[in-house]
């Protein structure tokens, strides 16, 4: 079995192979480390390995994981659905948001975040995959939205997030992540000033790569194969 830092070093090797294929410096690109449903023992070892953000999906699980893991430098990113009587905590305890998909969301994230932290660095989740999936805002209603975040002086709108449908089509996975990209690069014409695309997981990432994102999400790649079920740190 390899371990959680040589899986973490074979990931930064293909994100630097796929930055080179694009003529990107392979620094261009961030690792987010998904470590949902994963133990606080896994991010210890990412971290002794050189990780220091890390991605959390549910609420709950992820406040649990930051508490045991408080004597740790690490950068916590929240990246699944938000519901919103999970804002508050979230805005007090995230650096990033990535998952943001409506105004209310927005809003009540701006509310809930304490004066004394620098502003919640937020994505805005675009559903590119049409009927395929359920979250994040039709690209139709993004402008609005973005320009109504950036407003916001709790927030500090970052870019956009995106979660295609899977598929092993490479070419149709390059053509999802042109479309974020090209909805962030139609955003910034506006005069929005955007550097983060956050595209990309396990089985995707260097497709994002050729196009643009700047952050990739990773899991299973870095940690193995999750439990069906989120553990909870208190059980680990
Ligand atoms: C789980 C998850 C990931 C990581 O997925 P892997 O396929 O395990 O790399 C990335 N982004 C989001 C939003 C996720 O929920």
């Amino acid at each position: 079995m390899t371990s959680i830092s040589e899986r973490l070093q074979a990931v930064r090797n293909r994100i630097a192979e796929a930055a080179r294929l694009a003529g990107r410096p392979p620094e261009s690109v961030v690792l987010l480390a998904v470590s949902k449903a994963h133990s606080t023992d896994a991010i210890r070892a990412a971290y002794a390995a050189g990780q220091v953000r890390f991605g959390e999906n549910y609420a709950q699980e992820g406040l649990n994981k930051i508490a045991a893991l408080s004597d740790l430098p690490l950068e916590w990113h929240f990246i699944g659905p938000l519901q919103s009587n999970k804002t508050r905590l979230v805005a007090e305890h995230f650096s990033w948001v990535h998952s943001v998909d409506r105004l209310k969301i927005a809003q009540r994230l701006n509310d809930g975040r304490p004066p004394r932290l620098p502003p919640l660095n937020v994505c805005i989740q675009v559903n590119i995959s049409g009927e395929a999936s359920k979250s994040g805002c039709e690209p139709s209603d993004l402008p609005a939205l973005a320009r109504t975040v950036a407003a916001l002086p709790r927030l500090r709108l970052r870019g956009l997030m995106a979660i295609p449908e899977p598929t092993t089509d490479i070419a149709l996975q390059r053509q999802r992540f042109r479309m974020l990209r090209e909805l962030s690069e139609a955003l910034q014409s506006e005069g929005l000033v955007l550097d983060t695309l956050s595209m990309g997981m396990s089985d995707d990432f260097p497709a994002a790569i050729a196009e643009g994102a700047t952050l990739v999400r990773i899991g299973t790649a870095i940690f193995g194969e999750r439990a069906k079920r989120p553990i909870h740190a208190s059980t680990s």
